[in-house]
């Protein structure tokens, strides 16, 4: 017999709630998790400036109402702090941690056909057996930490904003660079500009940002609360699992330029990622986006006071929306000031690191501190970071070409496992914790379904599998994600095969599938 009914890898958003909702259900759960302590992304990424950039009333667990009514957020996009305040309080409340085993990291997975269990050997070498396995491991949790020339050579300090010092870095009066300008970068950036003494950034690809009109919510949300259930059951049949606005405009083509112009300058004004909801093709009709595209780039032209230095700054070669976008807190505004610099590194590449600082082109720029911003290994970084194997095959030759699952939710060949916003799922492209949750409550059922059936396995077919393939890539297809050199497609990490990793239909229909999929018994998997 096993250990346990079911490993959940990962004690982030996905892991914490499955802990519970299996416990719940009446099934003996475990976590493992790399890490110290619950919050997964909230607790590894603590750099100068990270929040959420979906609201924190919707990114934030609808699954207890107590919770809900009883948790206040301070601000419309809560700082890490406070969502890791938030996660720790969930582990509390629910009494999570005394099935957490922490500071331990899963290495392998094996399937035994005899059993139906997988035994798992963490790098400390111990096992642990499970019927099933529920990898809630993050789709942006494997960090890509490029191997620049001598980096080990700096004599400043270097910081990544994924593991950012427990106790904080001290900036002030400093010379910094700030190498990668995502997310990650851009919200690093305006947070410590008041305090560094000067600072260049070292841009590949300019981003699009919209600004965050981040303000205190204290009334809105007591207002919300009044009827916090009806905006959750809103936010699971959205698009991206967090309501924008009562009615998506019309398609593009059935708007005049009058209604065009208001919508952008409402949604722009309204701040936050529901400006790349201005038309409900805005992702497939090449002349809408360009007209989104063009309104963002007068708009950084505006704030950017050197004409060169914010011609940099605009994105120009790729569809707007194709690749993350950012919400900003006066990023663009950053680059008026005379201590600030900014180098794209297609004109001067970053040659090497040198013990005094960055040689960039021909010229060596001397720093105290380097931070690097530099992304992650998405949604299949960190499965396949596992060695996970069922007889000869292996989940990562079997990846080879691109991620193969049913539905984002499994794999053929590889029973009784389970991913949470795995690829081929909405994950990245929606509020996470709606998808998450999406994905939790259909893999507990699933699991309750095959223990009330005295079925112990559960599989996908590899025709069902094909079909949904081929579905999220034709999706894909039918936008205007490939035209992007972005994460969504893989091509951040060198060598990784260019596919789209999530499912472009958007969470409404992809929740009616998953639906459809369990009250007809589970098609297209094959149930033992
Ligand atoms: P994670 O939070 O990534 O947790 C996974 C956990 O699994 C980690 O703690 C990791 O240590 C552990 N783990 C991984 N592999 C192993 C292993 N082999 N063994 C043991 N443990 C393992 N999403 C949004 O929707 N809105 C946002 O505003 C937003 N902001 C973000 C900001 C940043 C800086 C980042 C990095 C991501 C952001 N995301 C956002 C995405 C975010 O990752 C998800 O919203 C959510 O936190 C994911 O939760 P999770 O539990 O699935 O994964």
């Amino acid at each position: 017999m096993p250990d346990r009914d079911v490993l959940i890898i990962g004690a982030g958003f996905s892991g914490l709630y499955q802990l519970h909702k299996l416990r719940q259900l009446g099934f003996d759960a475990q976590i493992v998790e790399a890490g110290p302590q619950v919050g997964g992304t909230w607790y590894w990424n603590r750099y100068p400036g990270a929040r959420c950039d979906i609201e924190s009333i919707g990114y934030s667990y609808s699954f207890d109402h107590e919770l809900q009514q009883e948790w206040n957020w301070s601000e419309r996009y809560a700082a890490q702090p406070e969502i890791l305040a938030y996660l720790e309080h969930v582990a509390d409340r629910l009494d999570l941690r005394k099935d957490i085993t922490f500071d331990t990291r899963v290495q392998s997975l094996v399937f035994d056909d005899a059993d139906d269990c997988w035994t798992a050997t963490t790098g400390n070498g111990s096992t642990i057996s499970a019927r099933f396995v529920v990898a809630a491991t993050g789709c942006l949790s494997k960090p890509l930490t490029p191997t620049f020339d001598g980096l080990d050579d700096f004599t400043g300090d270097v910081h990544w904003t994924w593991d950012w010092p427990a106790g904080g870095a001290d900036l002030a009066g400093k010379r910094v660079a700030v190498i990668g300008t995502g997310s990650s970068g851009v919200q690093t950036i305006t947070a410590i500009a008041p305090v560094v003494g000067s600072m260049t950034v070292f841009q590949r690809t300019p981003t699009y940002a919209v600004p965050a009109q981040n303000r205190r919510i204290d009334e809105e949300l007591a207002e919300l609360k009044t009827h916090y259930d009806d905006f959750r059951a809103e936010s699971r049949l959205s698009v991206g699992g967090f309501p924008c606005g009562d009615e998506l405009p019309p398609f593009f083509e059935d708007l005049d330029d009058v209604r065009i112009r208001s919508e952008l300058e409402v949604r722009y004004g309204n701040g936050g990622l529901c400006f790349q909801q201005s038309f409900r093709d805005l992702l497939q009709n090449e002349e809408a986006n360009a007209r989104a595209a063009e309104y963002v780039r007068n708009r950084i032209s505006e704030k950017v006071d050197d004409p060169a230095v914010a011609e940099k700054l605009t994105p120009r070669t790729y569809p707007i929306a194709a690749k993350r976008m950012c919400v900003d807190t006066g990023y663009y505004e950053v680059y008026n000031q005379d201590n600030v610099a900014l180098i794209d590194v297609n004109e001067q590449p970053i040659r090497r690191i040198t013990p005094r600082g960055i040689l960039a082109g021909d010229t060596e720029h001397e720093f105290d501190v380097i931070i690097l911003a530099t992304g992650f290994d998405a949604m299949t970084g960190a499965l396949e970071a596992i060695d996970i194997s069922h007889g000869a095959q292996t989940l990562r030759d079997k990846w080879s070409d691109g991620p193969r699952t049913y539905l984002g939710l499994m794999s053929a060949g590889f029973p009784n496992l389970f991913t949470v916003t795995g690829p081929q799922s909405p994950s990245v492209l929606s509020n996470m914790v709606t998808s998450i949750e999406t994905h939790v409550e259909w893999i507990s059922a699933a699991l309750e379904y095959l223990h009330e059936h005295g079925l112990t396995r559960i599989e996908p077919d590899v025709a069902a599998e094909d079909n949904w393939v081929n579905t999220t890539n034709d999706a894909a297809d039918m936008t205007l994600l490939g035209q992007a050199p972005s994460w969504y497609m893989g091509a951040n990490v060198p060598g990784k095969p260019r596919a789209a990793l999530p499912f472009v239909g958007g969470v409404g229909v992809y929740q009616q599938i998953l639906d459809g999929v369990a009250v007809t018994g589970y098609h297209g998997f094959e149930l033992v």
